[in-house]
C-alpha cells in the first residue's frame, strides 16, 4: 500500500462497496424514467398472449423496429438474462441450466434464458402434464413461448447455437429465421471505418437479408408488412439515438457530468424498447440533466481527478457496485466500448424515407465486428476525444465476443500513454466477479496516474 489516495482503504461491508473515499457516484436522475419504461415493456411482454399477439424471441442487435412495425412483443434473450441478474433472480435459471448439463463457461446469457425457459417448462408439465400445445402451458408461463425465433448476431456464434437450442427444446415446431451479418475484415487497401468496398457490399447484403426478414413475418402472421410504419418508428429512434450522442460528446466536459454507468443504464431504451415518443423524451430528460449540470459544474464523480474507459460487456449484477467502486478512487469512466460505439450509433446513415440500408449499416458498426486495427482506432479516436488516462477491461469469463481482442486494446492504450487493467467478472453470472483482484488492480493503476501526473 502506498498511495495517499488508497491509505483509507477499510474492509468490505454491507451491500455497497468501502474502498477509497467513500464517496458514492451522482448518478443523474432522469434515468429512473427508464426503469418505468423497461416494467412497462416486460408488462406487456407477459400479457402478450392475452391480448392474442404473436410472439417473437430475438437475439442480437437491434431488430425490433421490425416487430414494432408489425405489432408483434418481442422477447430480447440478453435484455430478460441481464433484467434477471440486475435483480439478483438469475441463481436458480443458471443452476437449471447447469442441471441439464449446460457448461459454467457457456455464456452465461444463453445459460440463464434457457434455464428460465426450462423452468418455465416444468412448472408447466408438473400442472398435470401439459404439452406444449396445451393453452394452459401458456397461460402459466410468465415468459410467453414464441411463436417465432430471430437470430441476428453480428460477430458471436454463441449466439446462433443459442437460438437453435432454444429451437430444439421447442421440439423444432418454433420457425426460426436468421440473419447473418458478416464480419468486416478491413483488408482491402480502401478499407476504413464506414468506407470501402467491403462496406458497400456487406451494407448490400444486410440490407437484403432485412427485406427478407419482412416477408418471414408476414407469411408467418397472415398480414402485409407497413414500410410506413417502419419509417416512423425509425423517426423515434434516430431522434433518441442524436439526442444520446449529443449527451454523450457533453460529458467532455470537466468534470464529466454523466458516466459510463449512466450511459449503460440507458441501454435498455436505445437497444430494445418500443421506438416511440418515450425514448425521444427519456433522452431529452437526460440532455437536459447533462446541461443543467454543466452549467452548475457538476460531476458524475466528486473531485473527478481521472478518467477512464470501459471496455468489455456490462457486469449486470454490479452496475451500482461498481459505478461507486470508480467514484470512491475519484476516477469517473467517462465512455466504454459498449455504450459509445453501439447502439444506433451512426443515426445519419438513417434515411427515414427508405430506412433499411441505414439500419444494415448500424447492425455492422456493432464494435465486436470489425477487424482488430480498425476497432481498435475507434477507441482511440474515443479515448482521445475524452482525454482518457486508463482503460479498464471487464475481462467477461463467459463472453468472447467482447473480450477476444481485449489483450490488443490494452497494448494499444500503453502505447498511446494510456494506463491500462484489467478485472475478472461476467455478464450474468456472479460467481466469475472477484472483488479483491478489482480492489488491488484499481489501486495499483490509480498509483500510476497519481505518479505520472506528479512527473508531468
Ligand atoms: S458470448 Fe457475449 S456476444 Fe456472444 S451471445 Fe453471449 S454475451 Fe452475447
Amino acid at each position: 500500500m502506498g498511495s495517499h489516495v488508497m491509505d483509507n482503504v477499510v474492509a468490505m461491508t454491507g451491500s455497497r462497496p468501502v474502498f477509497g473515499t467513500g464517496e458514492r457516484a451522482n448518478k443523474l436522475k432522469s434515468t429512473r424514467f427508464g426503469s418505468k419504461l423497461v416494467n412497462d415493456y416486460w408488462n406487456g411482454v407477459f400479457a402478450a398472449k392475452e391480448e392474442g399477439k404473436k410472439v417473437v424471441w430475438y437475439n442480437g442487435t437491434y431488430i425490433p423496429p421490425f416487430f414494432h412495425s408489425h405489432d408483434l412483443v418481442w422477447v430480447h434473450g440478453e435484455a430478460w438474462s441481464a433484467m434477471l441478474a440486475a435483480r439478483h433472480q438469475e441463481v436458480g435459471a443458471q443452476a437449471r441450466g447447469d442441471q441439464r448439463g449446460y457448461d459454467r463457461e457457456l455464456c452465461s446469457y444463453a445459460r440463464t434464458h434457457i434455464g428460465q425457459m426450462l423452468i418455465e417448462m416444468d412448472k408447466a408439465r408438473a400442472e398435470g402434464g401439459a404439452a406444449l400445445e396445451d393453452p394452459r402451458m401458456e397461460a402459466m408461463m410468465k415468459l410467453p413461448p414464441p411463436d417465432m425465433i430471430v437470430n441476428a448476431y453480428p460477430y458471436c456464434s454463441s449466439g446462433q447455437q443459442w437460438d437453435d437450442i432454444t429451437y430444439r427444446v421447442f421440439g423444432k415446431k418454433v420457425p426460426m429465421f436468421t440473419i447473418q451479418i458478416p464480419l468486416l475484415w478491413g483488408g482491402r487497401s480502401d478499407a476504413g471505418y464506414m468506407q470501402g468496398e467491403e462496406w458497400h457490399q456487406r451494407s448490400r447484403y444486410v440490407a437484403d437479408q432485412l427485406i427478407e426478414l419482412t416477408r418471414f413475418l408476414e407469411a408467418n402472421t397472415g398480414r402485409k408488412f407497413d414500410f410506413d410504419r417502419l419509417s416512423d418508428t425509425m423517426g423515434y429512434i434516430k431522434k433518441a439515438a442524436e439526442l444520446r450522442l449529443e449527451g454523450m460528446e457533453m460529458c467532455k466536459a470537466r468534470p464529466a457530468p454523466a458516466s459510463f454507468f449512466d450511459w449503460i443504464v440507458s441501454i435498455a431504451p436505445m437497444s430494445f424498447l418500443p421506438g416511440d415518443q418515450n425514448i425521444v423524451d427519456y433522452f431529452q430528460g437526460v440532455k437536459e440533466e447533462i446541461t443543467q449540470r454543466l452549467l452548475a459544474g457538476e460531476g458524475a464523480v466528486k473531485n473527478e481527478k481521472y478518467r477512464l474507459f470501459f471496455d468489455g460487456m456490462m457486469n449486470w449484477n454490479k452496475v451500482g457496485w461498481l459505478a461507486d467502486k470508480f467514484a470512491q478512487v475519484n476516477a469517473c469512466v467517462v465512455a466504454g466500448r459498449y455504450t459509445h460505439m453501439s447502439f444506433w450509433q451512426e443515426p445519419q446513415l438513417i434515411d427515414l424515407k427508405d430506412p433499411i440500408l441505414g439500419m444494415a449499416q448500424n447492425y455492422l458498426v456493432c464494435p465486436n465486428n470489425h477487424g482488430a486495427p480498425i476497432m481498435i482506432g475507434e477507441i482511440e479516436k474515443h479515448c482521445d476525444y475524452y482525454e482518457i488516462d486508463g482503460v479498464v477491461c471487464h475481462a467477461s469469463r463467459t463472453c468472447r465476443g467482447m473480450t477476444n481482442s481485449q489483450f490488443l486494446i490494452a497494448g494499444s492504450a500503453k502505447k498511446y500513454g494510456r494506463q491500462a487493467m484489467f478485472f475478472e467478472g461476467d455478464v450474468a453470472d456472479e460467481s466469475f466477479y472477484k472483488d479483491e483482484l478489482l480492489n488491488v488492480r484499481l489501486e495499483a493503476m490509480v498509483e500510476a496516474m497519481e505518479a505520472k501526473r506528479r512527473a508531468a
